[in-house]
C-alpha cells in the first residue's frame, strides 16, 4: 500500500527509531511494512526509503538501485531490506553528491560522506547479512540509515549555499557537473 510521506518538520523524522525485535520479522505485520515501503518508494520515485518516512518508528529501510548507472558508476543493488543496520567506515575517503529526499521535496543539497563502508543488518528472512558499499551506493546507504537515527541530509550540508531547489539545480548546477 502506498503510504503518505512524513516531511521535514514532522517530529517522527527526528526520533531515534526503535530496534526491531527479531521475533517481529517474518510476521504478517512486518511483511506488510516491507510491502508498504516498496510500494511507497516506487510510487514517489525514490531509490530508498526508511520506515520513519511513512510514520513507522522502527529501524527498517529499503534500497533499490537496480540497473542504475549514476555518476558514471556501475551500481546494482536489488531490492534490499535493512533491519537494525550498523555502519562501519572502511576508508576516510569522502566524496560529495547532490542528495535529495522524499521527506524534503523540491530541494537538493550537496553532502560529503565516506565512500567505502560496510553495513551489517538483518534481512527480511531474519538472516544476518554484511555488505560493502562504495561510491554513490555508500552515500545512499548512509542517507537511509541516517533516517533511523533522526538525521536528515540537510543537517549534513556544510555550506548552506549548497542547498538549492530542484528546478534551479537542473538549470544552474547540473550542467556544471562532471559525471565521473
Ligand atoms: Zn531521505
Amino acid at each position: 500500500m502506498i503510504r503518505p510521506i512524513c516531511r521535514m518538520g514532522n517530529p517522527i523524522l527526528r526520533k531515534i527509531a526503535e530496534d526491531v525485535n527479531p521475533d517481529q520479522i517474518k510476521t504478517v505485520y512486518f511483511d506488510q511494512l516491507i510491502e508498504d515501503l516498496r510500494d511507497s518508494m516506487k510510487h514517489y520515485g525514490g531509490i530508498g526509503i526508511a520506515a520513519p518516512q511513512i510514520g513507522i518508528c522502527m529501524k527498517v529501510c529499503v534500497i533499490q538501485l537496480e540497473g542504475m548507472n549514476r555518476y558514471g558508476q556501475e551500481i546494482n543493488l536489488p531490492f534490499t531490506v535493512f533491519i537494525n543496520p550498523k555502519i562501519e567506515v572502511l576508508s576516510d575517503e569522502k566524496r560529495g553528491y547532490w542528495e535529495g529526499c522524499l521527506s524534503v521535496p523540491g530541494l537538493r543539497g550537496f553532502v560529503e560522506r565516506p565512500q567505502h563502508i560496510r553495513v551489517s543488518f538483518l534481512n527480511e528472512k531474519c538472516e544476518e547479512v554484511s555488505i560493502e558499499a562504495h561510491g554513490f551506493l555508500a552515500t545512499v546507504v548512509q542517507h537511509e540509515l541516517d533516517h533511523l537515527f533522526g538525521t536528515l541530509y540537510v543537517d549534513r550540508v556544510k555550506d548552506p549555499q549548497l542547498l538549492v531547489f530542484q528546478e534551479e539545480f537542473e538549470e544552474f548546477v547540473q550542467p556544471t557537473l562532471s559525471l565521473d
